[in-house]
């Protein structure tokens, strides 16, 4: 039988596009009210298009206050997908700080924030609540020109280990998905050059690269009661890669 979610408040960041998108319209086809966020607004309305029913709300997550107040005022919720981050692909030689500051901020920073702001509203409310980071195999795997990306995820695998260990005694659940290369705008953009792809695929034991909704029935096991003992732990969604 399929996941349900019915009668339960979901927030997704990042579901503009790509997998917080996907991630959102699954969650809303199961029931869940689901608060859709992300920065840039046609995406946002043409989402609510899509899914009538899903709360668009339109936030630039490196805005530290306007974080805090939007997201406080759209709560509470028991589901939380920190799925939001950016990508920017550098030489370590040649990383800038305006590239470091916003991963920090969007990867790792938003990612502390949101998940306080909603975990607070959830004790509060004295309710079951299961938190998913999106992270990657990146967070594990040194990757050529990825020194603040790699640095971001494994900084958020980290992080998801400390909230698991301190929201475990209010029944907070945390875990993190982390997928190998998927084909969103994110994906097309570093890893299109076919020879770059095709190095990496070769490195992944089932030998090719993840779906959306591979990770998309990833992250809704790990929000779903069928996996109500697992906290803590990282969800790889990498065909083999990191035993590779
Ligand atoms: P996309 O770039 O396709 O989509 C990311 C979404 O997040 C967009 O809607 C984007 O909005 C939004 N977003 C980015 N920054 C902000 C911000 N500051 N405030 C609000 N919203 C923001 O990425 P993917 O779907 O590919 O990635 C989703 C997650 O999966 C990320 O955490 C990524 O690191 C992870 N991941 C992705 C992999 C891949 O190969 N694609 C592999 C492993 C992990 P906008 O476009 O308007 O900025």
């Amino acid at each position: 039988p399929h996941l349900s979610f019915r009668g339960r408040r979901a927030l997704v960041t990042g579901a503009g596009k790509g997998i917080g998108r996907a991630v959102a319209v699954a969650l809303s086809k199961a029931g869940a009210r689901v608060t859709a966020l992300s920065r840039t607004a046609a995406d946002l309305e043409s989402l609510a298009r899509e899914c009538p029913g899903i709360e668009p709300l339109c936030l630039d997550l490196a805005d530290w206050d306007a974080t805090e107040a939007a997201v406080g005022a759209a709560g509470p919720f028991e589901l939380l997908v920190n799925n939001a981050a950016v990508a920017v692909l550098q030489p370590f030689l040649e990383v800038t700080r305006a590239a470091l500051e916003r991963s920090l901020d969007v990867n790792l920073r938003a990612v502390l924030h949101v998940s306080q702001i909603v975990a607070r509203q959830m004790i509060a409310q004295g309710v079951p609540g299961a938190i998913v980071n999106v992270s990657s195999q990146a967070s594990q795997r040194a990757l050529r020109d990825h020194a603040v990306y790699c640095s971001t995820k494994s900084a958020l695998d980290m992080l998801s280990k400390v909230m698991a260990m301190e929201l475990g005694p209010h029944k907070i659940r945390v875990n993190t998905v982390n997928p190998t290369v998927v084909m969103t705008d994110m994906g097309r953009i570093n890893w299109s050059d076919p020879q770059k792809s095709a190095a990496m695929i070769n490195r992944i034991p089932l030998g090719k690269f993840a779906e959306v909704d591979d990770v998309v029935n990833s992250i809704l096991f790990l929000l779903s009661d069928k996996s109500a003992m697992t906290t803590g732990s990282s969800l790889m969604v990498d065909g083999g890669f990191l035993v590779s």
